[in-house]
């Protein structure tokens, strides 16, 4: 392929004219992405484990949100839903109302980043219920604005510099409800509960909550799954002191985890679920679902925004939708992830630096971890992600040392295979490099 730029070129651009904030997994541009694949301004081609970080779970460019962006842009770019309403909007709020686990009837308001979307579900819980405070947990991640980023649970990168703090959010601890290690369901009952009453005691009494916003899969905070036991005790709590107990689904949603709604493979039955990510293919597009009873809670004007259910944004949805569905790709998530969970499995066996391979569909980690002392490895993490890079594989961590994957589930059997061979190559040149640095 012909190179226009070169690399050094455009990193140099970047370094000049952008912030360092806006962090990089690798020192790469983009010329180009279809399914599973991607490729630099330099031609190389990638196989892409972070989807866009877990937004292209139908794959990059799938023909169907194309046509479909296409159509809509030939038709109305914006005319912002608060001044003339169109069509996708509704339509995609009505099949979201039907697909989500909430029991209905249910709406649904649009917004642009996922971050909007929990800030939103938090104001229409306060609305709903007259209370101020938010429960989270420790490890969370709920993005970078001021409300969004109080409620994420890690200090760096995320808050560290950044207070003061929006008032009014408490935290649950993250062990007892997402530590993957051996545990008896009745154990793990008595650490939830006692989290629980710890906070009660100490913290905010239950009379004052409005929501509790839980990741069925910890995703920045280390693609923990939390416990079924945990999930179900959270719920009761919810239901049994009137707080609105909302899944955020940004990424662990539209058949990452092997159902539509990672929500739905614990059986749960959220008031609320916050979307964003791979709903919209693509293009901005973030959403709140909730029984229609707590979502007429706000005030007309309460909540929206200019661009919020953009109609471009809302045909791709439409179409990622047709895509999940027809393509069966939280099936397909399945069959991946369980291809991925014996690699790791192997993985964890062959090198002592990878450890706690664990999962839900094909949202899957491992640790890399100091083989001596036991504590995260973020340096050998980069180390083994340039390995791979190299040899052709993109991939990301999450909480700086769990290496995950958020490949879009549409790549093939050859391609997955091909990962995952690189994966393990990249896993062997890094125990050879630590070796060679012992001797
Ligand atoms: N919630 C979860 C679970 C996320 O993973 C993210 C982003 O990674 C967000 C919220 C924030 O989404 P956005 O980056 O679109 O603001």
């Amino acid at each position: 392929m012909e190179c226009a730029v070169s690399l050094g070129d455009l990193l140099g651009r970047r370094e000049r004219a952008i912030p360092r904030g806006p962090f990089q997994v690798a020192p790469l541009f983009a010329k180009r992405a279809r399914g599973a694949l991607l490729w630099d301004v330099d031609g190389r081609e990638y196989l892409d484990f972070c989807g866009g970080i877990g937004v292209v779970n139908v794959g990059h460019n799938h023909p169907d949100v194309v046509a479909a962006i296409q159509d809509q842009a030939g038709e109305l770019i914006h005319s912002c839903w608060h001044v003339a309403m169109y069509e996708p909007y509704l339509e995609l709020a009505e099949r979201l109302g039907e697909l989500v686990p909430v029991p209905g009837p249910c709406k649904t308001v649009f917004f642009n980043s996922g971050a909007e979307a929990t800030e939103n579900a938090v104001k229409i819980s306060r609305a709903a219920t007259g209370r101020p405070a938010v429960v989270a947990f420790e490890r969370g991640f709920h993005g970078r604005t001021l409300l969004a980023m109080t409620l994420t649970g890690k200090v760096h990168p995320y808050s560290a510099g950044f207070g003061p703090f929006a008032p009014e959010v408490y935290r649950l601890p993250w062990e007892p409800f997402y530590w993957p290690g051996e545990r008896g369901d009745d154990e793990v009952e008595l650490q939830c509960r006692g989290a629980i009453a710890h906070l009660f005691a100490y913290h905010v009494e239950p009379e004052a909550i409005s929501c509790l916003l839980m990741e069925p899969v910890l995703g920045e905070g280390g693609f923990l799954p939390v416990h079924p036991v945990a999930a179900r005790c959270l719920q009761r709590l919810c239901r049994e002191h009137g707080i609105v107990f909302a899944c955020d689904e940004v990424q662990t949603g539209f058949g990452r985890c092997g159902a539509m709604f990672a929500s739905e493979r614990y059986a749960l039955e959220p008031d609320m679920v916050v979307m964003a990510k791979s709903l919209g293919g693509g293009l901005p597009l973030s959403a709140v679902t909730a029984r229609a009873a707590l979502m007429d809670a706000p005030q007309v004007g309460g909540i929206g925004g200019t661009y919020g259910g953009n109609p471009v944004a809302c045909a791709a949805a439409l179409a990622v939708l047709g895509v999940l569905e027809r393509e069966r790709l939280a099936e397909r998530a399945e069959v991946i992830g369980q291809r991925i969970a014996s690699l790791f499995e192997r993985l964890s066996r062959d090198h002592d630096f990878l450890v706690r391979p664990r999962g839900l569909g094909a949202m899957r980690g491992i640790d890399v971890v100091d083989p001596g002392s036991g504590l995260p490895d973020p340096v050998r993490a980069a180390a083994l992600l340039a390995e791979a890079r190299a040899r052709g594989l993109l991939l990301m961590t999450a909480s700086g040392n769990t290496v995950r994957t958020l490949m879009p589930l549409v790549i093939t059997d050859e391609q997955l295979a091909r990962a995952m061979k690189i994966l393990e190559e990249a896993s062997i040149a890094v125990t050879a490099a630590a070796v060679a640095a012992a001797t």
